[in-house]
C-alpha cells in the first residue's frame, strides 16, 4: 500500500522541537504583554488581493509563493504568506484606531510560502510578529526592535546581529530609483527576474537571492535621504544606543515587501546556516492608508519561528528546558484498578490535599494505570518515562488505608495513608462489572 508522507515543504513538530515551540511561545507571549502588545488572532486564508495589493506585485511572495485558490463561490482567496497585512486589514475593519488609545498588536501562527524547501525554508512555517501602529516617532521603531531583542535574547541565543537601514520616503525612493535604474542598465547578465523588475521596481533587484552578489559600487540610499527621514534614521539609532543595543548600519538591507518606508531591519545569527535571518521588519507609513485607512505610520516585525529554533538548538537552549516531573500510577493487584483510575483521576484534578500528602510539585504529568500488565513491566514503564514516583495500589496495603509510594531517584519506598475523603471514595467503589479476567496479560 502506498505509504503518506508530509507535503514537500512541510514539516511535523514533536519532541524537543514542539516543548521548543510551547516555551518560544510562552516566553515571546510574556514580552509582549511586558510592553503591552494585544493579540489579534487572524483568519488563515484572506482575499489574495489583500496580499497583492500591500506586499506588492512585483514581489518575489506574489509573483511565485502565494498559495492562490478560488473557493466554491469563485472569491479569489490566499493563504496567508505574512501577517501584518491582516493585522492591518483588521486594524482598519474593527476601527482600532477609535477604539485603542495605542496600537500595539501582536500575532502568531502559520505562514505559507511557495518555496523552495531547504534548512530553514519551508512552504508552511510560523511567524509571530509585533506590530506598532499609529506612532510615527523613532521610539515605536526603537520598541519594535527591542522587543525581538529580547524575545531572542531570553531564549539564550546569544550570537545574533541586527542589521539596520532607512528606505527613506516615497521622495527619498523617486531619488533612489532613478540611481538605481541607471546603475543597474550598465550590469550585464541580469537573472530574468531582475530584467523585468528593472522598470516596475528597481529596489527589488538589490533583494535578488541569484544577481545580489555581482552588483559592485550599488549607489547607496543613504544620499538620497531628505531631511526628515536623515533625522528619523539617527534618532532611531541614538534610542537604541542610549540603551545599549548593537547593530549594524547595512545600506544593503532592503527587504521583500514593498510596503516599508524608512526603518528596515533584519536580526541574523550566525548559527543557523545561509538562512541566517531570524527576524525582520521595519516601518510602514502608508501600508494602513493603501489598505483603505487612515494614513497611520506603523512599524513592525516578524520572527521565523523554525529558524529561531534552529538557533535554540546550536545555542544549548533545549537542555535548559525543564519537563513536569512524571508520576507514575501501578497496580500490583488487578483488581484494584478502578480504585488506581479514582486516584489518578482526583490528582489530575489538581487535589492539593492529595499532593502534600504523598510529597508532589505542583505542575507534574500523570501516567497509568494500565491494565494487562505485570507489576515489573509497570516499573519498566515508569522508568523508561523518568518518573519521579511511582504510586503503587497493593491489596494487603490498600486494606490497611495505605498506598506505597516509591522514590525512583533513589529507589527508596514508603507507605502513606490515603487522606479519608479519597479513603471513603474508593473503598466502596462497586466493582462488580469489571472483570478482571479479560484482561489478563498475553
Ligand atoms: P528570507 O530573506 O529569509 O526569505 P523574508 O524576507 O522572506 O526572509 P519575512 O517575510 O520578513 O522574510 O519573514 C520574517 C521571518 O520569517 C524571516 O526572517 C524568517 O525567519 C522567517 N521566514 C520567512 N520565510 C520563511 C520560510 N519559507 N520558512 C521558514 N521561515 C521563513
Ligand atoms: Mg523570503
Amino acid at each position: 500500500m502506498a505509504t503518506y508522507k508530509a507535503p514537500r515543504g512541510t514539516h511535523d513538530i514533536y519532541g524537543k522541537m514542539a516543548l521548543g515551540l510551547e516555551k518560544l511561545d510562552s516566553i515571546s507571549r510574556q514580552i509582549f504583554k511586558k510592553h503591552n502588545f494585544k493579540e489579534v488572532i487572524t483568519p488563515i486564508f484572506e482575499e489574495a488581493s489583500l496580499f497583492t495589493r500591500s506586499i506588492g506585485e512585483a514581489t518575489d511572495i506574489v509573483e511565485k509563493e502565494m498559495y492562490v485558490f478560488e473557493d466554491r463561490k469563485g472569491r479569489k482567496l490566499a493563504l496567508r504568506p505574512e501577517g501584518t497585512a491582516s493585522l492591518v486589514r483588521a486594524y482598519i475593519e474593527h476601527r482600532f484606531d477609535m477604539t485603542e488609545p495605542i496600537g500595539k498588536f501582536f500575532y502568531s501562527g502559520e505562514m505559507f510560502r511557495y518555496e523552495r524547501p531547504q534548512a530553514g525554508r519551508y512552504r508552511q512555517f510560523s511567524q509571530m510578529g509585533a506590530e506598532y501602529l499609529a506612532n510615527p516617532n523613532p521610539n515605536a521603531d526603537a520598541e519594535i526592535i527591542l522587543v525581538a531583542k529580547e524575545i531572542l535574547s531570553a531564549l539564550n541565543i546569544k550570537d545574533i546581529k541586527i542589521h539596520l537601514n532607512s528606505l527613506g520616503c516615497a521622495g527619498c525612493r523617486a531619488e533612489f530609483r532613478k540611481k538605481l535604474v541607471d546603475y543597474f542598465s550598465s550590469v550585464s547578465d541580469l537573472c530574468e527576474d531582475c530584467k523585468r523588475r528593472l522598470e516596475k521596481n528597481p529596489l527589488r533587484l538589490l533583494d535578488c537571492k541569484i544577481d545580489s552578489s555581482k552588483f559592485q559600487n550599488v549607489p547607496s540610499m543613504k544620499e538620497c535621504l531628505c531631511g526628515e527621514c536623515s533625522d528619523h534614521f539617527s534618532q532611531v539609532q541614538t534610542l537604541l544606543k542610549s540603551v545599549g543595543c548593537d547593530y549594524i548600519v547595512d545600506d544593503k538591507l532592503v527587504r521583500g515587501l514593498d510596503y516599508y518606508t524608512r526603518t528596515v531591519f533584519e536580526v541574523r545569527s550566525s548559527s543557523v546556516g545561509s538562512q541566517d535571518a531570524l527576524c525582520a521588519g521595519g516601518r510602514y507609513d502608508n501600508l494602513v492608508k493603501e489598505l483603505g485607512g487612515q494614513q497611520i505610520p506603523s512599524v513592525g516585525f516578524a520572527l521565523g519561528c523554525e529558524r529561531v529554533l534552529m538557533a535554540c538548538e546550536q545555542n544549548g537552549f533545549f537542555e535548559t528546558v525543564k519537563t513536569d516531573d512524571v508520576v507514575f500510577i501501578a497496580v500490583a493487584d488487578e483488581d484494584l484498578f478502578p480504585q488506581a483510575f479514582t486516584f489518578a483521576n482526583e490528582l489530575m484534578l489538581n487535589n492539593n490535599n492529595i499532593r502534600k500528602n504523598i510529597e508532589l510539585s505542583e505542575n507534574i504529568t500523570i501516567e497509568g494505570p494500565f491494565l494487562n500488565k505485570s507489576l515489573k513491566s509497570q516499573f519498566k514503564l515508569a522508568d523508561k518515562l523518568g518518573a519521579k514516583k511511582t504510586v503503587v495500589f497493593g491489596r494487603n496495603e490498600f486494606n490497611n488505608g495505605k498506598i506505597i509510594i516509591k522514590d525512583m531517584t533513589v529507589q527508596e519506598q514508603k507507605e502513606i495513608s490515603l487522606p479519608d475523603f479519597i479513603m471513603e471514595r474508593i473503598k466502596n467503589l462497586d466493582t462488580s462489572g469489571f472483570k478482571m479476567s479479560a484482561y489478563a496479560e498475553k
